[in-house]
């Protein structure tokens, strides 16, 4: 039974606070709620701290004294009382902070147990190496990934990308080419982004790694075209979508999410048909909502999706998106935010989903955190193995 439910404000990596819930049962189960910059139109609101403490109490007032392993009813209450299609009213971080730390007492600190207790395979961290668009720096692609494919062990895996950012941050720093880092601790260059790519998958291919980008590209579309400023480029979709499956095969690229407009799930789908043992994946386009999931379902939109509970305000919700986009066959992300905090249940779960691959950066303690919680559940599994990608 939950005895207590606690508001409680943590430190962010953005210098700010977040909401963290801390609920009673047996014992104290805590978690915190990250927030994006380049969010959605489609996902759950985030409101402001003393906006969500106040709404936090008529609700602690419903949930005490309910039984935590009927979490799907707690979170049927949640979207009740809140009313709206995107939990507006009391706030996705609130929604998402009790969600969970209910979700947790239930799975008595071992979310990814309460999951699938049978699960085994482990998900391929791609790590943010290189970061631009609305994450700070130069290039209008925001973030340059490597998969260390080749990983047989989840450390290994963490080791090798943490191995490629300090070599390309030396090789970029040798050159002058370094500008410093953004809040997800990716390198900021004054490289254009294909510059970028030139020097990443270089760098990746020495470790047997390959290259992925999240573009994002909802971030620099304007006016029906996407505005790549340091490369003086201006496309409109159809030569967006050249663009890219031209990216694609000269950088044998291995993974792009969001390279179109998030309203988009028609080029899209043309990029995901021509493109062979690459993953597209959604995020901005889905923003984990069944509804807009389904979509890209049946338009064949894209290969894969990014799974971020905060999107959609519920556990339950999340675990729903994942499962119908698993059943689709789609490849699972699941995914931190830019704005973090040093919780790990992002880690539980992805591997309690089965995800093939997971963001969560490759340094700085919020990052770590979430690395360290992976290997720490890959010590603690019968048989683990990495996730079979293609
Ligand atoms: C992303 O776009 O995938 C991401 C992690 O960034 P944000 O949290 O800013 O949406
Ligand atoms: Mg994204």
């Amino acid at each position: 039974m939950i005895k207590d439910l606690r508001f409680l404000k943590v430190p962010n990596s953005k210098g700010g606070e977040s909401v963290a819930i801390r609920a009673m049962t047996d014992k104290y189960y805590m978690v915190s709620v990250p927030s994006g910059t380049s969010k959605s139109g489609s996902e759950a609101v985030d409101l402001q701290l003393d906006v969500v403490e106040n709404r936090f109490f008529p609700l602690k007032d419903k949930i005490i004294g309910l039984d935590e392993n009927n979490f799907e009813q707690i979170d049927g209450l949640l979207e009740q009382a809140d009313g709206t299609n995107n939990f507006r009213k009391i706030g996705g971080n609130l929604s998402l902070g009790i969600s969970m730390a209910v979700f947790k007492a239930a799975a008595k600190g071992e979310i990814w147990r309460l999951i699938n207790s049978f699960a085994t395979t482990f998900p391929f961290p791609l790590g943010n190496v290189i970061g631009g668009g609305a994450h700070g720096g130069n290039t209008s692609i925001q973030e340059f990934l490597t998969v260390p494919i080749k990983a047989k062990t989840m450390e290994e895996a963490v080791s090798t990308n943490k191995e490629i950012r300090e070599t390309v941050k030396q090789q970029m720093e040798a050159r002058g080419w370094l500008t410093g880092e953004n809040a997800e601790k990716a390198l900021t260059t004054s490289l254009d982004d294909i510059k970028t790519l030139d020097i990443l998958s270089s760098a990746a291919k020495n470790y047997g790694a390959a290259v992925g980008v999240d573009m994002a590209a909802s971030q620099f579309y304007f006016d029906g075209r996407y505005s790549y400023d340091c490369l003086n480029k201006s496309l409109n979709p159809a030569q967006q979508q050249e663009f890219v499956e031209n990216l694609v095969k000269t950088y044998d690229l291995f993974y792009v999410e969001d390279p179109f407009f998030e309203k988009d799930f028609d080029h899209p789908a043309k990029l995901t048909a021509n493109v062979k043992k690459c993953v597209i994946a959604g995020d901005d386009l889905y923003a984990t909502n069944k509804a807009l999931i389904a979509k890209g379902i049946e338009k064949k939109s894209t290969n894969g999706v990014i799974i971020k509970p905060n999107q959609c305000g519920t556990m339950t919700a999340s675990l729903d998106a994942a499962m119908l986009a698993k059943k689709a066959g789609f490849y699972l992300i699941a995914s931190h935010r830019s704005i973090e905090t040093t919780d790990n249940w992002i880690s539980d779960f992805a591997v309690g989903i089965g995800a093939h691959l997971i963001k969560t950066g490759i340094i700085g303690k919020e990052r770590e955190a979430k690395l360290k919680r992976l290997v720490e559940i890959w010590n603690a599994t019968d048989k683990p193995r990495m996730a079979k990608l293609f």
